[in-house]
């Protein structure tokens, strides 16, 4: 059986914990593609081109836990904003997306360019001041001695760019759900993106 959940939204409103949930809910695989830039945005950092990154990128390479800093962050969504870097990685995420068994993909772009067929489309979201205090305590969690005022301006500038590039920019499909989490918890949120999803099941 193949089923494709494709939930979108920008970075801290909650897309990676709503997914995981809504993937172990139904045995679904979960791919975040945001680890796919990610990886290519580390390579460069490092001095590789982004394009050769990107060709040539190995799942191995998705499993690196500095993928999650600030830094790599930003360097991600510059990467992003580069077509063929975005052309290189889409037979990757088509291929998980169509898995037997049903996958979850969480990213920017998956509900309008690399699954407009998908059963189920969210866009989850919540204000930038929200999910900049969300970023920050994880990144101080991880021990990322960064400003709340830093995380909020980065936030801001990623959101920006990511929704601003020519290149399947962030926005929501036209046939999404929106769930804003700004005031929700995350037990309510998963409630939400599963009532959904079960709508779309039938
Ligand atoms: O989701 P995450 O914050 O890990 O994504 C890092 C960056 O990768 C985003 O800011 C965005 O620029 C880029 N991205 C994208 N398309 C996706 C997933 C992530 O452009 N499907």
């Amino acid at each position: 059986m193949m089923f494709t959940v494709a939930i979108d939204g920008p970075a801290a409103a909650g897309k990676g914990t709503i997914s995981k949930a809504v993937a172990a809910h139904y045995g679904f695989a979960h791919l975040d593609t945001g680890l796919l830039y990610r990886a290519v945005g580390a390579k460069v950092l490092a001095g590789a081109d982004a394009l050769v990154a990107a060709q040539t990128l190995q799942p191995s390479d998705l499993d690196n836990a500095d993928l999650r800093t600030h830094d790599v962050a930003q360097a991600a969504s510059q990467v992003a904003v580069n077509a063929d870097v975005r052309e290189a990685l889409v037979t990757f995420q088509r291929d998980f997306a169509r898995r037997d068994g049903g996958a979850v993909l969480d990213g920017r772009d998956i509900g309008t360019v690399i699954c407009p067929d998908a059963a189920a489309k969210l866009y989850v979201t919540a204000s930038a001041v929200c999910r900049a205090a969300r970023r920050h305590k994880e990144l101080q969690d991880r021990g990322d001695d960064i400003s709340a005022d830093q995380v909020l301006a980065d936030v801001i500038t990623r959101d920006k760019r990511d929704a601003e590039r020519a290149t399947a920019p962030m926005v929501a499909a036209d046939d999404a759900i929106v769930i804003d989490t700004s005031d929700m918890t995350i037990a309510q949120a998963v409630a939400a993106a599963v009532a959904y999803i079960d709508t779309q099941r039938t």
